[in-house]
């Protein structure tokens, strides 16, 4: 049955508290009057799937009908998860992983990252993702060069002169959130034929739709918003033809695939995506706000703001200016940092993101930690740096609590 104009017209926020979801017992979607099903798709953990005759197993192993056979290949809570995304990201199709790198390698893999190639990534690329191209990609003759996402003419110059397979960038950066031009950037890499990778954790598609953008493949690491609650750790790719079966077989083949519990808490997080992300923006913009004119805190770092290089880039490739907010305290040195991150009571001092508590952490010491002092230099990491992944709380509550660990200093 084809789905009403209704059905094919909802939205975002509708997509995820439905999409996905698996209310049928036949599996087919075509309920009978005698069926009872659940509404919420169950936690299928079981290996292997059989058919009412072995004519069924060998059409769905040879790929002729839909259907499971092994959870390497699929499993149905899995698949729920990964349709649900789908559709929140508007197109293509969802792979599962077991983990946002995962997820990456694999997105690296269906574009050919192999041999003798050059692949090019943001200089404010998350550090594993860096140097997970370095050195596995490397150690197959892969060439990892550095360019600056901010500024689409050098990645047009590079891109002319080195020819790359790939692209790698990521819709906010990391700490400092400057945002890329993804549509210009997709220009670039679609002229000349790289695939764009684009890395939408810190973006989710309520802020962000690369692939509508004209990006080739979504990454996320689904261990930070789009699952919300800090309790599980996954990844997915989202990916239009020729790279969805080629990140499919990559899945299949290394197996680095996402467990079926992991799948639903997935799926019921994202249900509250929309509404999460709402308030985390809301938030990040009034504790960015704030921060901005605190006596003890110079420069403070979030798209919303008038200062922010990108504010213009953001109003226009964003929906909305994403939860995290970094800041300078005046006070330079490293000890005054954790000073202040010790006395927050509040705000859950842990390096991830995206979680509904909010989070802060020192980015010199943690995600930029691998990286010489003056690498980090270069990219503005200082070791005044805070980061703040804005939760769900009531904002006056996260700035009382950045007030009263400023007042400490
Ligand atoms: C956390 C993160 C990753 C890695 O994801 P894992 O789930 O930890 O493997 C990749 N990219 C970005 C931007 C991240 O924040």
């Amino acid at each position: 049955m084809k789905p009403s104009r209704a059905k094919e017209q909802r939205r975002f926020e509708t997509h995820a508290v439905h999409s996905g979801e698996l209310r049928s017992t036949s599996g087919n979607g075509q309920a009978s009057d005698r069926d009872y099903y659940p509404i919420s798709t169950p936690i299928y953990a079981s290996t292997t799937f059989s058919h009412p005759n072995i004519e069924t197993t060998d059409r769905v192993l040879g790929g002729e009908q839909e259907g499971y056979s092994y959870a390497r290949y699929d499993n149905p809570t899995v698949v729920a998860f990964e349709n649900a995304l789908a559709s929140l990201e508007g197109d293509g199709r969802a792979f599962a992983f077991a983990s946002g790198m995962a997820a990456m390698h694999a997105a690296l893999s269906a574009a050919e990252c192999s041999g003798e190639c050059t692949v090019l990534a943001a200089d404010q690329l998350y550090g594993s993702t860096a140097t997970l191209m370095v050195q596995v990609f490397g150690a197959s003759g892969v060439e990892t060069r550095f360019f600056d996402a901010c500024d689409p003419e050098d990645l047009k110059e590079k891109v002319e002169k080195l020819k790359p397979r790939a692209v790698v960038v990521e819709t906010i950066s990391n700490p400092l959130l400057r945002v890329a031009d993804i549509p210009r950037i997709a220009e670039i890499t679609n002229a000349a034929g790289s695939a764009l990778i684009v890395d939408n954790t810190f973006g989710t598609p309520y802020v962000q739709r690369p692939l509508e953008l004209g990006a080739d493949i979504v990454v996320h690491s689904a261990t930070k918003y789009l699952s919300g609650h800090g309790d599980l750790t996954a990844g997915v790719v989202v990916a239009n033809p020729p790279y969805d079966a080629a990140v499919e077989q990559m899945r299949k083949l290394v197996g680095g695939v996402l467990g079926p519990f992991e799948a639903w808490l997935a799926l019921r997080g994202l249900k509250t995506l929309p509404l999460r992300m709402q308030r985390q923006c809301e938030n990040a913009r009034e504790v960015a706000a704030w921060l901005d004119s605190h006596p003890k805190v110079g420069k403070v770092n979030h798209p919303s703001l008038q200062d922010h290089p990108d504010s213009e880039t953001a109003r226009e490739v964003l929906a909305d200016t994403g939860g995290l907010v970094s800041f300078e305290l005046v006070l330079e040195d490293r000890k005054s940092a954790f000073r202040f991150l010790n006395a927050l009571e509040l705000c859950v001092k842990a390096p991830s993101l995206g979680d509904v508590y909010t989070l802060a952490i020192h980015p010199a010491t943690s995600s930029h930690r691998e990286l010489s002092s003056s690498r980090r230099e270069r990219l503005g990491v200082k070791e005044n740096l805070i980061r703040v992944s804005c939760g769900i709380e009531h904002p006056q509550d996260i700035i009382s609590d950045l007030e009263q660990a400023l007042s400490k200093l």
